[in-house]
Order: structure tokens, then C-alpha cells, then sequence
């Protein structure tokens, strides 16, 4: 085969992914992502390793071993891609050598940049290029086309490879139950069937349970939730979980409360709102979405002041709310919160008989810091209820890729059960090992 391809990380393991192509003298890397987990399996914590070099970091292995990618070595890759803003699959971008071009959507550079900004860290985006979906950019010997994915990332995309005849398709993470999934759709008509490979996600392999929830589904059951509490509606998601933004805010509209997103959430709103493809998201900044209300975290806003964002803070001052106003009409407030603003909540006596939607992967409880907010709420009289759908494919949506695609072989990635592929797909399975040059 005229294009060889070795998976770095990713293999055994959901995140961390790293993927690299290469056909004649052209190498690309399909994401640099960070782990989620040990080889243990414990939870990977980047802070663990604060202090080491890029170079001590790839001789840990914390690093993937590519070489002529990072900032110490001479670069001898053409390009990274990157095919959406979730920390496992860019996360390790600030350590890539600064004369390699990235490309990203604008969606995802917007988020990557928000993240460094509210993390008080420097852009990793120094050399980035845009591509703009659906048009083809090349990159030596490599043709590639980006395709739109419905995933719980904004602007997120798989991409189509093709060199020398061969053609390479790596889904990245998608699934076809959130309010993009009519994307799924466009992309299995613009793909022609019979792939050479099919690079697929399998991150619901082992946590299957039938058709996922869709968001539509979600934002009625939140709507309905939102109705029943006689109090307070406090929502725990993904600050850039956008599409749930979009099911909290509907709900939140249909049983007449307010949506307060916290500075944070709004900024994110805000510039994604400024995006090709964010048209229509609830944006604070938008005068045709007068039902929001945007409320200051003590310790974030001193963070962006500290930081010299100001800027940020004041863009919604228009918008603001305080927890003071709340107790007038707790049941006019579906407040968005996260782990860290548990001192800020502790005084409030108003929280007594309240809901916190838990609105993540349950896998996330065990993580300490999630733990201690949800048990300092439960304290206070809240109740925490789950009510979640994930951002991956579920099996038959994996199923319709395969069968739409065609593949002449499938290379499972971004999964704890690869040895489940050769069981759901009727299509050969090349199961890599990390750093193995196959296919
Ligand atoms: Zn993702």
C-alpha cells in the first residue's frame, strides 16, 4: 500500500490519540492528544509531570515517540491535523515544533484558544491554518478532505486521505444522535463506498446501552425536570459542550426560567457564535436571546483580571446576575455551575431543596474534585439527578459508518474493546499495536 500508517497511541485506550500517515516523503499526524488515562488505568494528570521537559516528557512515554514533531528536534513532519478541541486529541499541541503547520476548523482553534485563555496559559496555535469545509487542501503528497461530524465538540471533523490512488478515512470522534446529525448524513454521500481503510472511534464499545439518548430528547426531559423542581435548577456540563448548552437553554425556555451561564460558559457561547457553522447558538451577546443572564464566579473573574481579561468580564456586564437576586424567584433560575464554586454556593440557603442536573459521564463522579462538589451540594439539601447522553456513536451508528463506508479494512482506535470490532463489522480488522507500521 502506498500509504503507511502508524498509530502512536490510541490502540488500547480511549484518548491520547496520535496517528501518523505517510506516503513518499510526506509524513502528517492525525491529532496530539493528551491521555485520559494511565497504563494502569488510573486517571492521567498532566500536573503530575509539572516541571519536565517536552524531551523528559518523551522519554516517560507521556509524550508520543514521533520524531522530527517536536519543539527540540528538528522538524521533519509537514503538517498536523487536528480534528477537534477535546484535550485528548490536542492536548500535547503546545510541545509541537513551531514551524509545523496545524490545521484546524475555526471552530476548533476558537475553543482551543478560550481554554488557554481561561487556563491563564499561553495559545498552543502558533503556526495554525484554517482549512474550510467542504473544500480539499493538500499537503504533499497527501489530498485531504474535511468532513462535518456531529460530536459533543463544536466544529468537530473527520478527514478523507488520499494518495497514490489510496484512500484513508479517519472518523475522529462523531456520533449522529446530537442536533447535528443531519451531518452524518452529507458525509455518507460525499464519501464514495470502499475505503481502503477506515480508522473508527469505538469509545461506547463496553459502555453500550442501545440507541443513545438524542439531544432533542434530553433538552424535553431537562424541560420537564426544570417544570417538576420546585426550586432552583443548578446544570453541571461541559463548558464547551455546546449542544447541551443548546438542550439546557430550550428546556430552560419552555418551562420559563432563566438561563444564567456563568461568565465562562458565555464567552464560549459568545465567540463560537462568531464562527462559521455557530449562527443561532444562545450568544449573551446577541440581543434576539433576551432570556439570558450571565453570573460572575468570584474566584474566575479575579482569575481574568489577574490575567489581563478583563475584557471578557466586561463584555456581559449587561447580562449580569447575581446569586443575591436568585432567592427572590428560585424558580426562575436554571444556574450553570462546576466543581471549584462550591465554597462560592455554600452560604446559599435558597439551594435548599433544589436539583443539580449531573450532565457528564458518570465515569466522571470518581474524579476527586467532581466527588466533593457533588457531596458539598448534596449537603445543602440539592439533589443531584444524571441526565446525560454521550458524544460518541452508539453501535448501530458505528455499524452505519462501516456499511456506508465500505472499508476494505477497519483500524479500531479510541477504544478499550478493539477486540469487539471483528464481532459488530462484517469488514476485515487490522488491529495495530501502539507504534506498529502496518496496513
Ligand atoms: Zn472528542
Amino acid at each position: 500500500m502506498s500509504i503507511t500508517c502508524t498509530i502512536h497511541r490510541g490502540t488500547h485506550e480511549i484518548g491520547g490519540t496520535c496517528i501518523e500517515l505517510s506516503s513518499g516523503n510526506t509524513r502528517i499526524i492525525l491529532d496530539i492528544g493528551m491521555p485520559l488515562v494511565n497504563p494502569d488505568g488510573t486517571e492521567f494528570r498532566i500536573k503530575d509531570y509539572d516541571g519536565l521537559s517536552g524531551a523528559e516528557l518523551r522519554d516517560r512515554k507521556v509524550l508520543p515517540c514521533v520524531e522530527g514533531l517536536y519543539d527540540w528536534e528538528t522538524p521533519t513532519v509537514d503538517a498536523v491535523l487536528i480534528s477537534h478541541a477535546h484535550q485528548d486529541h490536542y492536548g500535547f499541541l503546545s510541545h509541537i515544533h513551531p514551524d509545523i503547520p496545524v490545521y484546524m476548523s475555526a471552530g476548533s482553534l476558537k475553543l482551543v484558544e478560550i481554554t488557554a485563555a481561561f487556563i491563564g496559559k499561553k495559545s498552543p496555535c502558533n503556526n495554525t491554518l484554517c482549512f474550510s469545509w467542504p473544500s480539499c487542501f493538500q499537503i504533499g503528497a497527501f489530498t485531504i478532505r474535511p468532513h462535518l461530524v456531529d460530536h459533543s465538540s463544536f466544529s468537530a471533523f473527520a478527514f478523507e486521505i488520499e494518495a497514490e490512488g489510496k484512500r484513508i478515512f479517519y472518523s475522529g470522534d462523531f456520533r449522529d444522535h446530537g442536533y447535528l446529525g443531519k451531518a452524518m448524513g452529507w458525509l455518507y454521500r460525499r464519501v464514495s463506498p470502499g475505503v481502503d481503510a477506515l480508522i473508527m472511534e469505538g469509545t461506547m464499545l463496553g459502555r453500550e446501552n442501545g440507541r443513545a439518548r438524542t439531544e432533542s430528547v434530553l433538552a424535553s426531559e431537562a424541560a420537564e425536570l426544570c417544570k417538576n423542581t420546585p426550586g432552583a435548577v443548578l446544570v453541571y456540563q461541559s463548558g464547551q459542550n455546546l449542544s447541551r448548552a443548546v438542550a439546557f437553554y430550550k428546556a430552560a425556555r419552555v418551562s420559563k426560567r432563566q438561563c444564567v451561564f456563568d461568565v465562562y460558559m458565555a464567552h464560549v457561547l459568545d465567540e463560537v457564535a462568531h464562527s462559521p457553522g455557530g449562527e443561532g447558538f444562545p450568544d449573551p451577546g446577541n440581543l434576539e436571546f433576551p432570556d439570558i443572564r450571565v453570573w460572575y464566579p468570584k474566584r474566575l473573574t479575579q482569575m481574568l483580571k489577574d490575567k489581563k481579561r478583563a475584557s471578557i468580564v466586561q463584555r456581559h456586564q449587561h447580562r449580569k446576575m447575581t446569586l443575591e437576586e436568585v432567592p427572590k424567584n428560585p424558580k426562575k433560575a436554571l444556574l450553570f455551575v462546576r466543581p471549584g464554586m462550591e465554597d462560592e454556593l455554600a452560604s446559599l440557603k435558597w439551594l435548599d431543596g433544589g436539583t443539580l442536573i449531573y450532565s457528564l459521564w458518570e465515569g466522571y463522579k470518581d474524579q476527586e474534585k467532581t466527588r466533593t462538589f457533588l457531596n458539598a451540594l448534596q449537603a445543602q439539601g440539592v439533589r443531584v439527578i444524571d441526565l446525560h447522553t454521550s458524544g460518541h456513536a452508539d453501535i448501530p451508528t458505528l455499524k452505519r459508518m462501516a456499511y456506508k463506508l465500505q472499508p476494505k479494512c477497519i483500524v479500531p482506535v479510541h477504544t478499550f474493546h478493539r477486540d469487539r470490532y471483528a464481532e459488530l463489522f462484517p469488514f476485515p480488522v487490522a488491529e495495530l499495536e501502539d507504534g506498529c507500521l502496518e496496513l
